[in-house]
């Protein structure tokens, strides 16, 4: 089950600078002729493909990009200076579209690949350039052509890192609204009726990871509905499972200790893979209790879940929750370090067992006879 995640922004290439009419002027050189420089190139803008970044929110927050403009030329036939390239880092997957005429630019199907998005404009010509038999003393020089301009949709399609689980009513879409505020397009969902929540939620520049609450898990899953289970399968892609608890629960009679143990074991005989998934624990509400209080269901959840992987939170006043979040991306970023060591390992190319043989015949390695 993929999600969209989506953007608008604007780019502007920067504009070619202007071409310069001058004279050389020195003492004891009459006629010194023109020598007003061309103007520098626009800087053009550029997309690179980042496998570090996850999602589009970078982009959210900023919509207008602006490459820089070239310098105008000067006299001495002094050139003006080009203006720097603009890069713009988008996460591997991302596909780009002009909005004004509809047509894909491009997708970005590979790691680091670069796209040309909008061209600079070039620089004008200086009267030097303008010279000729017929006219050696130019009094023209072209003006610098503008940078492009284009409105971009940013499309990716993004899978949830993150999963919640837990009863109704513990507080999980109150948790996705206070950690994110993007929220992805849910694409082509087979349940109208029930949709999951999802958000981005962006740590810090660059960093940022994809949350979804699947409404309908555990109570479809429960009574055979089926319809949980479909919801549990797109959980199957996740990296981490967030087990929200209510501390004070409505009904007094319950323990939240026997809830969450309810739903452990209705994650289990659903699906062994999943249940094997790591999963922390999150104490919502504590806002609502003591701290005496607090740390006493700490003590008594300890015999599920290892203390190290207890968050205390309130989903309503947001404590505790960047603590998790930044914990949540570095575990997120670990994982990933750990797989792309285990695909290196797989991969023959690093995986050189006899150096030397390897070297043998080329003709670059073989020992050189200096005598002669
Ligand atoms: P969900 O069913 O798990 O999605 O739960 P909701 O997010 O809809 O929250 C259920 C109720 O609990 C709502 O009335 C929320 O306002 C309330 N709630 C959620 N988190 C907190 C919290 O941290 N503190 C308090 N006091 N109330 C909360
Ligand atoms: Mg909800």
């Amino acid at each position: 089950m993929k999600f969209i995640d989506e953007a608008h922004i604007e780019i502007i290439a920067g504009n070619g600078g202007n071409g310069t009419i001058s004279f050389r002027r020195e003492k004891c050189i009459p006629f010194g002729g023109p020598d007003g420089g061309d103007g520098g190139n626009g800087g053009s803008i550029w997309a690179i493909a980042d496998p570090n970044i996850n999602t589009l929110i970078d982009y959210r927050y900023s919509k207008k990009h602006q490459a820089q403009h070239g310098e105008n030329g000067r006299g001495a036939q002094c050139y003006g200076k080009f203006g720097y390239d603009l890069i713009l880092k988008m996460p591997v997957g991302t596909l780009i579209i002009n909005e004004d005429t509809q047509e894909i630019i491009a997708d970005l199907v590979e790691a680091n690949q670069k796209v040309e998005l909008a061209k600079g404009g070039k620089g004008g010509w200086g009267n030097m350039r303008f010279k000729s038999s017929t006219n050696r003393a130019p009094k023209t020089a072209s003006k610098g052509t503008e940078g492009e301009l284009k409105n971009l949709y940013l499309e990716l399609k993004v899978l949830a890192d993150i999963g919640l689980l837990g009863m109704p009513n513990a507080g999980k879409s109150t948790l996705i609204r206070s950690i994110s505020n993007a929220k992805p397009k849910v694409a082509d969902y087979p349940f109208t009726t029930l949709v999951p929540n999802l958000g981005v939620v962006r740590v810090a520049y660059g960093k940022s990871f994809v949350v979804a609450d699947i409404p309908g898990l555990i109570e479809g899953a429960a009574d055979g509905a089926g319809l949980g289970h479909q919801f549990l399968r797109h959980l199957q892609r996740t990296h981490l499972l967030l087990h929200v608890v209510d501390t004070v629960p409505f009904n007094e009679n319950i323990h939240p200790i026997e809830e969450a143990k309810a739903i452990i074991n209705e994650l289990k005989k659903y699906d062994e893979e999943l249940y094997n998934k790591p999963r922390w624990l999150l104490l919502n509400k504590v806002d609502m209790l003591e701290d005496e209080a607090c740390q006493e269901i700490i003590h008594q959840f300890s015999e599920l879940y290892d203390k190290d992987r207890i968050y205390t939170i309130s989903a309503l006043t947001g404590e505790g929750c960047q603590n998790l979040c930044l914990d949540i991306y570095e575990y997120l970023e670990a994982q990933k370090r750990k797989n792309d060591e285990f695909n290196l390992a797989d991969d023959p190319r690093f995986n050189i067992k006899d150096e030397a043989s390897m070297f043998k015949d080329d003709p670059r390695f073989m020992p050189v006879n200096n005598d002669e």
